[in-house]
């Protein structure tokens, strides 16, 4: 099902023609407007009449995260102080976060990417759309809103509310579609076996939209199970309107980044040099339609790389592979690099091991692993768990070249975060 089927289809090149044009004027507007890039481009020698091509693009400077923190709070607008309309700010936990703002279009066009997103994935006016992401600051709640009303469901904004609530508002309005944090919708099944509730029986849910926060293919299969759902990978950040940045179709195979909004290249995360198609790095992303406060290749510390080949939906848009993580995640230990979904996707294929874990650096150098086990775990022999506790050992030492100390503890016992899941806690010396 398409939304827009002219701008989902269009064809590469004149998607291409359509990004070129849009970059020019960006570039234009910014020079004009904002004080940091017209400072930037000088200190660079690039001047908005010299991208002819989307190849110049790599002659503009970079954004980052640190630059969005210098100029809080407003030191990137593009238009006059009182025009934009909405502010939103990033889930950062320490000091400033990013401001960013909102003209009225910027929030029409978010919603349409939206709702272009969620019909993408399969989304009708006949759903009933539980949203339970948190609504407020964070960009994840409102803009998801109102892409899925302007679907034309009945949205029911339930906010991260209790696990009693929710389970409520899912069985008096019949909700078929959820839009969740992966780690909470692990933690939501284990309170509904706990209830007895069977949700293939006893609820009517079919989809659930998760993203937010990194998670794995083996995440998503255990969602599916447990909840008797199709998942659907979203993909977005507050810097780039929030959702609907990335969405995976109906093939479930990579995330569609909406190139006709965004101008999209990998980078090498150390270097900063441009990688060919299909090699991992960080996702780099240039706004081509935003008024209040456009951004320039903005480094968005993701990684992931771009699947080269069309996708057989018919969309034209690029598709993204999951993303692995952050490059700030990247976790040193004993000088060996480690990325955190390297150990959720071992863990998440055990099916001995539950449904939340929690990575320690402690010590000098030293990694420990606490894993819930499923709810069944702790009826085993004694000598099972040392047997699970080994096996997941040796597998994760094999992956990681690190060998971490596995700690498996009972089914709900580790802490679950308000918002995103905190998977690793450093507590080292070092
Ligand atoms: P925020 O701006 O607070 O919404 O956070 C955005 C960040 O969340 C992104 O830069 C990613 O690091 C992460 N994120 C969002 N969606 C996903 C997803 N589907 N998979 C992995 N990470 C995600
Ligand atoms: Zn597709």
């Amino acid at each position: 099902m398409f939304w827009d089927r002219e701008s989902e289809t269009l064809a590469r090149p004149l998607l291409e023609q359509f990004q070129l044009r849009q970059l020019q004027e960006t570039v234009r507007r910014v020079a004009e407007r904002v004080p940091f890039y017209r400072q930037k481009f000088a200190e660079l020698g690039v001047k908005p009449e010299d991208i002819n091509s989307l190849d110049d693009a790599r002659r503009l400077p970079f954004t980052t995260g640190a630059d969005l923190r210098g100029i809080y709070p407003n030191g990137l607008l593009a238009v006059e102080a009182h025009e934009p309309v909405r502010l939103h700010t990033s889930s950062g936990t320490t000091g400033k976060p990013k401001a960013v703002f909102f003209s009225r279009n910027d929030i029409h066009n978010s919603a349409e990417l939206m709702a272009r997103s969620l019909v993408m994935a399969g989304l009708t006016k006949q759903d009933v759309f539980q949203n339970m992401m948190s609504y407020g600051l964070f960009t994840g709640g409102l803009i998801m809103h109102y892409g899925a009303e302007r679907v034309g469901c009945l949205v029911i904004p339930a906010g991260p509310g209790t696990s009693e609530r929710q389970l409520m508002l899912m069985q008096d309005f019949g909700t078929t579609a959820l839009h969740i944090l992966p780690s909470y919708a692990l933690y939501f099944a284990g309170f509904l076996e706990q209830r007895g509730i069977n949700p293939r029986k006893d609820l009517t849910l079919r989809k659930a939209f998760v993203g937010a926060e990194p998670h794995t293919e083996e995440t998503r299969q255990r969602i599916e199970q447990a909840l008797g759902v199709d998942v659907y990978n979203s993909y977005g950040l507050t810097e780039m309107n929030g959702p609907g940045v990335a969405f995976e179709c109906e093939r479930k195979a990579g995330l569609h980044l909406w190139e006709d909004h965004f101008f999209l290249e990998i980078m090498d995360p150390a270097s900063g040099e441009p990688l060919p198609q299909g090699q991992q790095g960080e996702l780099v992303l240039t706004t081509l339609r935003r008024e209040a406060m456009p951004l320039i290749r903005y480094r968005t510390r993701d990684i992931t790389s771009i699947i080269p080949e069309p996708c057989p939906c018919g969309r034209t848009h690029h598709r993204l592979n999951r993303i692995t993580g952050r490059a700030d995640d990247m976790l040193i230990v004993r000088g060996v690099n480690i990325f955190p979904q390297q150990i959720e996707r071992i863990l998440m294929s055990t099916p001995q091991v539950g449904r939340n874990y929690v990575i320690i650096l402690e010590g000098l150098d030293d990694m420990a692993i606490q894993v819930e086990l499923a709810a069944a775990g702790f009826d085993g022999e004694v000598e099972h768990l040392a047997t699970l506790r080994r096996q997941l050992t040796e597998k994760l030492k094999t992956e990681l070249y690190v060998r971490p100390k596995v700690d498996l503890v009972p089914a709900g016992s580790l802490p679950v975060a308000e918002g995103k899941a905190k998977r690793v806690i450093d507590r080292r010396s070092l």
